[in-house]
């Protein structure tokens, strides 16, 4: 019988018996902070077996994916445990109890399934009297077919709290599989009888006082693994020869290296946590030192080592990921749609590894061959620190393998040496930032937050904490500026010249409203904004969305500025390099190295090249790779950036440009729109600054620019394609009137001349012209006394004029006048003072101004007396 039937047999069976069918939660738990990962079927109906939630409907069934860590090392060495499993399920709240149970239970394997009844067991809790008698009473199963088995194999108890007896159906799978112990019976620790189902009957409650006391809710939780299903149902011996994982298994047996192949242990190793390791990131579970990320990688670096052992080459385990999709893809959609991902965060985290395997796998060699000629048993807790620190080896790796050798590692020492090097961290972030973080946000320093922001826009996730004033904050209410941390999220914390994203995050009774995202000083994803409604408490689940418009355009922006600095390099040569930029939404800034500025030509030549490279819409992909890949896959860095050797992200849009790139970006250039350099400028030596717009501002600016041509157009009375012609009219227009107004003005000025000269006097055998004229500058009225001057050997002119309210004088005096004790500086002085005003000059040119016009005329009349007083008082001298 395939897997797939076995789980729909299952599934219909208990659909035929009301149950509501609820498809498998996430392997991360979503609302349980007590809980690494889901590891039972029960795990996450949790709240409906404690009554705090309602469920759905009183029966449920389920096939749920599990991971269960502490069958790690039972891996490989057993035929019947894996990290990852299906459990199928039954479960009642508080609705059909013990009886049905395990009626269906057996009418399923014995009628649905049709496993043969002289290979079934099964096994009750000894002192289940009920139990017993419905199996041998109610079932018929023959006395010396129940196995009494006591409380550490058939009594579920957690703690405090519900617990009850269980009730299992065990499967023979017959002599060859089993230990050949003359004991080797039900609840032996070997392989042959095979556990395929359990029944727990939660029945009681365990008091702080020790005493149990009977529930009034009797829930039923039952498990069966899908996989060992499959063993008895498909005849084989353990689960790695289940159409499940066989593909898998075959696959590795074939990479191997032939002269090792045959080692059982390794083959399965490696082919059990190869499905593990894709469900768990496809789950969003990222490799890292703590918690479910640490699961994680502990299963990957496992599976790399044991890969070694096999002669098996390459980064295998990301290689293994489109196999895991193709058998388990259909019923499991999201190891395709993530398989790109999946495969790459594997990749990374597999590479790492092998490097430093190498290496590391030496030293500790050493150590122990060491430790073998001197007698010691135990490894000092620095030098498994030293391998941990310094070559990635998780101590309980070191540990394994030190004890397949039989040697030990200090773990206390371990645990010191750690602490020690989490305190020299904490001084370095400290003297890094020159603010003392260690008292505020001390709190997050060893807290991951995820990024998820590269695939998804919106996320459920768990509000880690909440801080005011970096300080941590159990409950923050409206109108409260807060600092939030998720367990992961999409938002985008601001780095590489890209701005943080910002957003909203929606709590259970609350709202947040991001103003901004940054990174801590250790790398944690800080969402910055406020409460604007109701309140929020750390623990919950929240929903954190990314303003998505905004983000859309800051990937814009992002995506041009790679196309810009691909299309400089293209036009000014290769010395161009970015020197910083800005990424805004749909506006960016690019400063780059160039020795002068652009011509006009060049910047036209680099804005249409950007444009041609938006317009072939090419894809736009992201891949995490090695320094060294990326460099000889020819990706463009950035100088003053740092790049970690063994993870890097390099981002390509088609065959144009590769960067290394940590920021967000469009799927394609089309999305970019126009692109517009709105202006090139110098930011200092040999540094130069482009400002662009891209999407709907380029448009915006382009509809900006037409209005002010339709404006003009409207004014000049013309359509706006005649612009052009019309304009060019109006300026030959405006040429010839100035011409014509110069040409009068002359005129006019001759004209007045001639009457001037009529008003010439003389007084004691002086020529003086004292006289008004219309003059809208002192260069004007200089203009018109210089061309009565010029008809004249000898003379004295004083010229005023009216302009605007006030009044402008000028005076000019001949050098054979000046010799004979006229001064021009003198009477224009005196005028000056009669038109309330001042100013001053030479004896022979002089200029002032005043503001009583009224005085004008009585002032240029007194001249002639100012003369002759002049005159005389040079003659009594
Ligand atoms: P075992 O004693 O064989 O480890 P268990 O008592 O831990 O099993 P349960 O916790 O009762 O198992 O889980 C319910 C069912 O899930 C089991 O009857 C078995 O079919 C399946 N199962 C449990 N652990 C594993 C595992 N590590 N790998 C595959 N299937 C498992
Ligand atoms: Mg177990």
């Amino acid at each position: 019988m395939k897997s797939s039937t076995i789980r729909e047999l299952f599934l219909d069976y208990f659909s035929s018996k009301e149950h509501l069918i609820m498809p498998s939660f996430p392997l991360i738990p979503q609302n349980d902070p007590t809980l690494l990962l889901i590891g039972a079927g029960m795990a996450p109906l949790k709240p409906y077996f404690t009554g705090e939630k309602k469920p759905p409907h009183p029966r449920v069934a389920t096939c749920q994916k599990c991971v269960r860590t502490p069958d790690i090392d039972r891996v490989g060495y057993t035929g019947r445990h894996a990290t990852f499993f299906e459990m199928l399920g039954n479960f009642s709240f508080g609705d059909y109890f013990k009886e049905e149970a395990i009626a269906w239970a057996w009418d399923l394997v014995l009628n649905g399934y049709r496993l043969p009844v002289e290979r079934l067991w099964v096994s009750i809790y000894l002192e289940d009297e009920e139990a017993y008698k419905i199996w041998n009473e109610n079932i018929g199963v023959p006395s010396d077919r129940i196995i009494r088995l006591g409380k550490a194999d058939n009594f579920w108890e957690i703690g405090l709290g519900p617990c009850g007896p269980c009730s299992e159906i065990y499967f023979d799978l017959g002599e060859a599989a089993g230990c050949g112990s003359p004991d080797c019976a039900v609840g032996c620790d070997c392989d042959r009888y095979l556990e395929i189902w359990n029944l727990v009957f939660t029945q009681f409650s365990r008091e702080a006082s020790g005493e149990l006391i009977e529930l009034k809710q009797k829930n039923i939780d039952t498990g069966a693994g899908l996989e060992r299903m499959a063993v008895a149902l498909q005849g084989t011996h353990s689960l790695y020869e289940t159409d499940l994982v066989k593909p898998l298994y075959d696959h590795f047996y074939s990479i191997a290296d032939p002269e090792r192949r045959n080692q059982e242990v390794p083959l399965r190793i490696v082919t059990e946590h190869s499905r593990g390791t894709s469900f768990l990131v496809a789950d969003g579970v990222i490799p890292s030192n703590e918690g479910r990320g640490y699961v994680l990688r502990r299963l990957l670096r496992r599976a790399v080592r044991f890969g070694k052992l096999l002669g098996i080459e390459g980064n295998f385990m990301a290689g293994a990921v489109s196999l895991v999709a193709e058998t388990m893809g259909s019923t499991y959609p999201e190891l395709k749609e993530r398989q790109n991902y999946i495969s790459q965060v594997i990749k990374l985290e597999e590479q790492k590894f092998q490097e430093t395997l190498v290496q590391g796998m030496e030293i500790l060699d050493g150590y122990i061959a060491k430790m073998r000629q001197e007698g010691d048993k135990v490894l000092p807790g620095e030098l498994a620190f030293k391998l941990y620190d310094t070559y990635g080896f998780p101590l309980d790796l070191t540990s394994e393998i030190l004890e397949e050798q039989g040697f030990m590692v200090d773990h206390s020492a371990f645990d010191q040496n750690l602490k020690m090097q989490q305190e020299r961290a904490r001084a370095a972030a400290r003297s890094i930032t020159g603010q003392d973080y260690s008292e505020k946000y001390k709190i997050i320093e060893n807290m991951t937050t995820i990024f998820t922001g590269y695939e998804t826009l919106e996320q459920e996730a768990k509000l880690l904490l909440t801080l005011v004033d970096g300080r941590l904050s159990q409950k923050v209410v409206e109108g409260e500026q807060v600092e939030i941390l998720l367990d992961q999220t999409p938002f985008y914390a601001e780095a590489g010249g890209q701005i943080g994203d910002t957003g909203v995050i929606e709590a259970p009774d609350g709202r947040i409203k991001v103003e901004n995202t940054v990174f801590s000083p250790w790398g944690q994803i800080i969402h910055q904004g406020i409460v604007t409604e109701g309140r929020i408490s750390p623990d919950e689940t929240v929903r954190a969305k990314v303003d998505s418009d905004r983000r859309q355009g800051i990937c814009r922006s992002h995506t041009s500025t790679h196309l810009l600095h691909r299309a400089l390099r293209h036009t000014l040569g290769d010395h161009v390099n970015q020197a910083g930029s800005l990424v805004a939404p749909d506006r960016l800034r690019f400063d780059f190295n160039h020795f002068s500025g652009m011509t006009k030509e060049e910047l036209r030549a680099v804005e249409t090249e950007v444009n041609k490279m938006v317009l072939a819409n090419v894809a736009v992909q992201a891949v995490v790779t090695t320094l060294e890949e990326a460099k000889e896959l020819g990706a463009t860095a950035i100088f003053a950036d740092k790049y970690e050797e063994k993870s890097v992200r390099m981002v390509s849009a088609g065959k144009y440009t590769r960067e290394l790139c940590g920021g967000t970006h469009v799927s394609a250039t089309g999305e970019i729109g126009l692109f517009r350099i709105v202006s090139e400028e110098g930011i200092g030596s040999g540094l130069r600054r482009i400002d662009a717009t891209v999407g709907m501002n380029s448009y915006h600016q382009v509809v900006e620019r037409e209005q002010v041509l339709e404006r003009i157009a409207l004014a000049l009375n013309t359509a706006e394609g005649l612009l052009k012609e019309k304009f060019n009219e109006h300026l030959a227009e405006h040429k010839l009137l100035l011409k014509s107004t110069q040409e009068l003005k002359q005129r006019l000025a001759g004209y007045e001349v001639k009457t001037l000269l009529a008003e010439v006097k003389e007084i004691e055998g002086v020529k003086l012209l004292s006289a008004a004229v219309s003059a809208d500058s002192f260069e004007s009225l200089r203009m018109v006394m210089d061309e009565v001057k010029s008809n004249f050997a000898s003379v004295v002119i004083v010229l005023g004029a009216v302009n605007d309210g006030k009044v402008l004088l000028v005076g000019s005096v001949t050098p054979d006048l000046v010799d004979g004790g006229i001064k021009a500086n003198e009477i224009i002085k005196e005028l000056a003072r009669r038109v309330g005003g001042g100013g001053g000059g030479k004896p022979d040119l002089a200029q002032a101004g005043g503001k009583d016009a009224s005085a004008l005329p009585a002032a240029l009349d007194s001249v002639e007396e100012l003369i002759r007083k002049q005159l005389k008082s040079v003659k009594q001298v």
